[in-house]
This record gives structure tokens, C-alpha cells and sequence, in this order.
């Protein structure tokens, strides 16, 4: 059956008419799913009891309810939610002064990125805009919420009309009404859908960045082959970033790998001028990959040599690492539990 979460307000409308139903309807809808959050028609007791039946008789709201959660001694909550192809997962990470979510888009991922265990899952499929929406919105924490980073399972510039539709509900007024100042959209790199979004949205964006060089790129982030670093810069580059919206550049550090002044050196000749941040992630083992950690002090050197260039460079702040939270860890043994 068709689900109601994901759906926007004009859409709500059109299945409103089709129905026959009052056109104010459409608003109680909109009012229920998203700024009441009910999961089910029942729930909805300003509808009259012939449409609530008609709804539940031909559509499901769409709320899926997580199944597991695992918190860190931190703070921070990994929540694995059902959806169509599998399982995904989203992880809340509160701090002093706000509370962030990092969400997922796809189950799995095409992009096989050779450090990460959600590439190591291959692709299942892309979420819906309801399933995306649901990790927010069922989200137990949500009345805490007051940051959003598309940054969790999947590639969100290769699911992107679902995620255009999932900032629409989030950004518009008839919706959740949230500054776009709020909300992240990552991408490693593909250009075609990263320009349309950098002209249709008013989110911030974040790139996976890695490493500036081609040949080492191209080694740990299969899509540089296809779409180089150089050419996502240049194309960020012709971009107007004077407002309030950012950019952001995702490093991870890779001791011995992407660290040298080399690379310093490379990165302040290619991000130069341009207004952005560049996030340092210090690496943490993952199964599988054959890569070293560096130490806090390989980090605040590295961060330090940037900044000395003009590179604004922070160090993110390792979270959650007690419960495995990078992407892709919590769902990948979900899946081997199903499959056994
Ligand atoms: Fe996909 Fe992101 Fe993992 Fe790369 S890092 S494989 S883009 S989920």
C-alpha cells in the first residue's frame, strides 16, 4: 500500500480531489503527518470516521517505528529503522549546544568507497522520501533536534529527488519550517546532481574530499574516475557563496596516506580563495580495511598546517566510537543476522 509520509502538500491535495474528500483535508493531513506525528489514521481525530476508514483501507502513513537502538557512553544513539530493502540507520549525536542527525538515504551504497562498510554492503535500493523523513520524524529525540546532515548510508546526490522532496517538507512553511542554514547535504562528488542542488536547494553542502590528488583519490574513492576532485571544485567554484549558506570539505586523515605537507600544499592550492571549512575526521579501524589511525597529535598537526595556509580546518570530534558509529557498521550485522 501506498504510504502518506514523503508525500508534499500539493501532492496531498491531488489525493485529497481524487478521493472526493474536503479540500481542508489535504492541510489536516499535512498538520498530522508532519507537525503532530501520528503514526496511525486512528490517531487522526479531526478526519471523520468514513475518511479515516477510506485512508486506512488504501494507504499507510508511513511511520515505521526503529527496532534497535545502541547508545554510546557519550550521548550518542545509533537507531536501526526498517525500510523496503533492508535496514538503514541514523545516528543522534547530542552536544552541548545542539543536536545533530545524521541521516541516510540509501540501503547500501553504489559508490564503494574503499573505507567505508556501507560500500562494502553494495547497493539494495533507494529509500523512499517517506523512509527518509521517518528516521526524523520518528525519531524519539526529535523535539531536540536543531541540526541535520545527509551523512549517513548512501550517496544522497544519487537518491535525489527523494531528498529534494524530503527538504521541501522539512524547509516549507506548510512543512516543518526549518532554516535550510540547518541542514547538510553531503556528496562524494557527482557533478551533474551536485550543481542542480547547489541551484534548486538552499541547504549547505558538504563534499568527501579524501584526498586532492587524482591517482591517491581514485585508489580509496572509485568515483573520482569519473568525476575528479579538480572538476568538483572547479564546479563549487562557480558558485556564489557570499550568503549564509556553506560549504564544507569531509577529510579523513589516513595516517601516512593523506597527511604530508604535500597534501597540505595541494589542498591550499585547490580550495585557495574559496569561503569553506574543511573538516578533519580522524580515521578509526574499520573491519575489512587496511588503513592506520593517526594519533590526536598526527590530527592537530595536520589541522594545524592547513590553518598556517589560510585553510579554516577543524578537527570533528570522534563520537559514538564505543557502539561502531560509522555508517553502515549496526546495519551491515542486521543483515548478516537476516541472512543467516
Ligand atoms: Fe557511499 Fe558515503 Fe560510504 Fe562512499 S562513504 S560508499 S558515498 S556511504
Amino acid at each position: 500500500m501506498k504510504s502518506l509520509l514523503g508525500m508534499s502538500f500539493a501532492e496531498l491535495q491531488e489525493l485529497v480531489a481524487q478521493h472526493n474528500l474536503p479540500k481542508f483535508t489535504a492541510k489536516q493531513l499535512v498538520e498530522w503527518l508532519y507537525l503532530k506525528r501520528v503514526k496511525t489514521f486512528d490517531d487522526m481525530t479531526n478526519l471523520s470516521k468514513a475518511t479515516r476508514q477510506l485512508l486506512s483501507e488504501n494507504y499507510t502513513t508511513g511511520y515505521r517505528d526503529f527496532v534497535t537502538v545502541q547508545e554510546s557512553r557519550d550521548g550518542t544513539k545509533k537507531y536501526l529503522f526498517p525500510a523496503e530493502d533492508g535496514f538503514i540507520e541514523a545516528a543522534y549525536i547530542p552536544e552541548k549546544e545542539r543536536a545533530t542527525l545524521c541521516v541516510s538515504c540509501q540501503v547500501g551504497c553504489k559508490m564503494n568507497c574503499q573505507f567505508c562498510q556501507t560500500g562494502k554492503q553494495g547497493f539494495q535500493g533507494n529509500l523512499s522520501a517517506g523512509d527518509i523523513i521517518n528516521q526524523i520524524l520518528n525519531l524519539p529525540e526529535f523535539e531536540n533536534l536543531s541540526n541535520f546532515v545527509f551523512m549517513g548510508m548512501g550517496e544522497p546526490m544519487d537518491n535525489y529527488d527523494n531528498i529534494m522532496r524530503v527538504l521541501d517538507i522539512m524547509t516549507s512553511e506548510w512543512g516543518l519550517a526549518m532554516s535550510p542554514t540547518r541542514i547538510t547535504v553531503s556528496t562524494s562528488g557527482l557533478i551533474p546532481n551536485m550543481k542542480r542542488f547547489m541551484q534548486e536547494s538552499r541547504c549547505n553542502l558538504a563534499v568527501s574530499l579524501h584526498s586532492p590528488f587524482h591517482d591517491e583519490r581514485a585508489k580509496i574513492m572509485p568515483i573520482e574516475n569519473k568525476f575528479p576532485i579538480s572538476e568538483v571544485i572547479h564546479a563549487i567554484r562557480q558558485h556564489d557563496w557570499s550568503g549564509q549558506r556553506r560549504v564544507s570539505f569531509e577529510y579523513i586523515v589516513f595516517k601516512g596516506f593523506n597527511d604530508s605537507q604535500r597534501h597540505v600544499n595541494e589542498l591550499a592550492k585547490q580550495l585557495g580563495p574559496l569561503r569553506c571549512r574543511v573538516n578533519l575526521i580522524r580515521f578509526h579501524a574499520v573491519p575489512g580495511v587496511d588503513m592506520q589511525s593517526p594519533t590526536m597529535d598526527d590530527m592537530t598537526r595536520f589541522r594545524d598546517r592547513l590553518n598556517d595556509k589560510g585553510i579554516i580546518a577543524t578537527i570533528r570530534a570522534s563520537r559514538g566510537q564505543d557502539i561502531n558509529a560509522a555508517c553502515g557498521l549496526l546495519s551491515t550485522a542486521a543483515k548478516e543476522k537476516q541472512e543467516e
